[in-house]
């Protein structure tokens, strides 16, 4: 190559590093803090007035438990109707185990999964949340562990696909969870299954646990994440504690990430007043979180 070919070639490349970042600007505008909550945490004697309560406090998102769920959908579906909330994720609420030695095991949790996923899809739901393993379960090897998820994982999201909504695989921390803990992790078995309907989340409260990096960990998560749980470092609502969430915000906001992040948290003091005061701090934070 001579000397005008390596500059000719060097502009192109430079040309192209500019179309790469304008399309970043462009990810960063369209990246949108959409919180969510789970139903036990909103103060309120019924589903109306939690879902009233939402609305006043700019809580866009439900997210509801898995067990029984079939049972709720008209209940639901009258609840949000013509109002701003929408159901985010649904979580877990299965039997058995993905990740088992045991075939029957492994069936019982397949088949529940898939009757959670057709309400979930009724819903209109983000997608089912599901731990692969936690610790009170047998380990396997973990070679075979990963390979036992990933054989499941393909006619799991497909069937989810099928039923309009997605697989939310949750990384925990090593307190709770011998299999899965990095978001990295998570993502790279979603890009092994790849598939649309196989995809994941994280947590804020478990990531402080494990991840070296918040941003980090969305970065690697990329395409494969749709939903946030919202926690602080004492697994308190957002702004109890010392907890930062620019870190993780800016990962956010990198990624372009426009699903709900959802409260999973325990709240200290008044909740009427505590709940809105954590909804602020969150947007001051994602204010912060500049890029
Ligand atoms: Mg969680």
């Amino acid at each position: 190559m001579t000397r005008r070919e390596f500059l000719m070639v060097g502009g192109l490349a430079s040309a192209a590093l500019t179309i790469g970042s304008d399309a970043q600007a462009k990810k960063q505008t369209d990246a949108v803090l959409r919180i969510s909550s789970q139903e036990g945490i909103i103060p309120g004697a019924s589903l109306q007035e939690k879902i009233a309560k939402m609305e006043k406090w700019g809580i866009e998102g439900l997210e509801v438990g898995g067990r029984g769920l079939k049972d709720r959908v008209k209940e639901l579906k009258s609840a949000l109707a013509g109002t701003n909330v929408k159901i985010s994720a649904i979580c877990a609420g299965f039997e058995g185990a993905l990740i088992s030695e045991d075939e029957s095991e492994r069936e019982k949790c397949r088949r529940s999964m898939k009757e959670i996923l057709i309400a979930a899809g009724e819903l209109g739901s983000t997608g089912l949340i599901f731990v692969p393993a936690f610790n009170h379960q047998k380990p396997l090897p973990f070679v075979e562990a990963r390979k036992v998820l990933i054989d499941q994982l393909h006619e799991l999201a497909e069937y989810a696909v099928s039923c309009g909504t997605r697989l939310l695989m949750e990384p925990l921390n090593r307190n709770e969870a011998w299999f899965l803990r990095l978001l990295a992790d998570a993502a790279a078995i979603c890009r092994d299954v790849n598939h649309p309907g196989a995809c994941m989340m994280g947590d804020f409260y478990h990531m402080c646990i494990e991840e070296t990096s918040d941003m980090g960990a969305f970065l690697s998560a990329g395409k494969y994440l749709h939903h946030v749980h919202l926690a602080s470092r004492t697994r308190k609502l957002p702004g109890q504690d010392d907890r930062d969430f620019t870190d993780g915000f800016r990962g956010l906001k990198m990624i372009g990430y426009k699903d709900f992040c959802s409260f999973e948290c325990g709240v200290v003091g008044d909740r009427e007043v505590e709940i809105p005061k954590s909804v602020k701090f969150l947007r001051d934070q994602w204010n912060k979180a500049v890029i």
